[in-house]
């Protein structure tokens, strides 16, 4: 196995060996479309749009957070994309990323994210198993001494409502992007890793204006129940990606992903009826 370091985390190679979070969510949207990008056949797209990449944004907020050092260095090797280079601007932060700066200010001015987040050893990398297979993750601030640990996600607005096509529900923004599957996975190689079991919490800071914000647990029986399933889900799916990845059995193609549609040829009618809808 790879040493996991600070350097090659995000890396393919060791995304080869180590399973994650967003590994495992990506495979559930769609095996082929993962697949190649493990394989480095594929990147996603960089959206053409003129205002802030989402993110560049996040981790502008993040690597402020982590040390001044985390973040000179962010700025630096985005500079650009974040620093505008002519007009009344130039040398200062583009006006598009100012927003940045309203949402570190907003969490920088708050007595519970300072009390709860600030004093955590930032960016920590865990490992361990779960069933049979190598896992990792990155913890954004850990308090192993009070046992708990937190994320800090940006978000367009905290109170938008999302469509569970699955369940056909409306959820919160934190179910919608699996953050409590990835609460208990950090859970879990927390246990593993320092043999301590920790409480998550999450923090959100929108990208309105004025930036709205949110301190959230997952103390409440509903989230510890979502909690549970969510290691059910990955022991019971787990094994067949581990199996495409190995080349075992063919990926699944989801039809409608841009991988999928960038790879698509019509080979037969389907009946108007057949049509799936989210
Ligand atoms: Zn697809």
């Amino acid at each position: 196995m790879i040493e996991l370091t600070p350097e090659n985390y995000y890396s393919l190679e060791t995304d080869w060996e180590y399973m994650s979070f967003s590994q495992f969510k990506n495979f559930k949207e769609c095996e082929a479309k993962e697949l190649a990008r493990l394989k480095g056949e594929w990147e996603p797209a960089k959206k053409k749009s003129t205002g802030a990449d989402p993110l560049i944004l996040g981790n502008y907020v993040h690597s402020y957070f982590e040390s001044i050092v985390a973040h000179e260095a962010f700025v630096e090797a985005n500079k650009k994309e974040l620093i505008s280079s002519r007009g009344a601007t130039k040398g200062k932060l583009k006006s598009s990323y100012q927003l940045a700066e309203e949402m570190i200010k907003t969490l920088d001015n708050d007595k519970l994210f300072d009390f709860i987040y600030t004093p955590g050893k930032k960016e920590v990398i865990v490992t361990g198993q779960i069933n049979d297979h190598a896992w990792k993750g990155k913890i954004d601030s850990l308090v192993l001494a009070k046992g708990y640990f937190c994320d800090l996600k940006t978000v367009d607005d905290i109170h938008k409502k999302h469509w569970d096509p699955a369940n056909r529900i409306w959820t919160n923004f934190i179910e919608d992007r699996g953050y409590i599957m990835q609460a208990a996975i950090y859970q879990e190689l927390i246990k593993q890793t320092f043999g301590k079991q920790c409480q998550p919490y999450l923090f959100a800071v929108s990208k309105q204006t004025p930036p709205d914000k949110g301190a959230f647990d997952f103390e409440d029986t509903d989230t510890q129940y979502l909690m549970k399933e969510a290691l059910e889900e990955i022991k019971e799916k787990q094994d067949r990606f581990w199996q495409v990845m190995n080349g075992e059995v063919e990926p699944k193609h989801c039809g409608k992903c841009e991988y999928c549609r960038s790879m698509k040829e019509l080979a037969a009618f389907q009946h108007v009826t057949d049509i799936e809808v989210d």
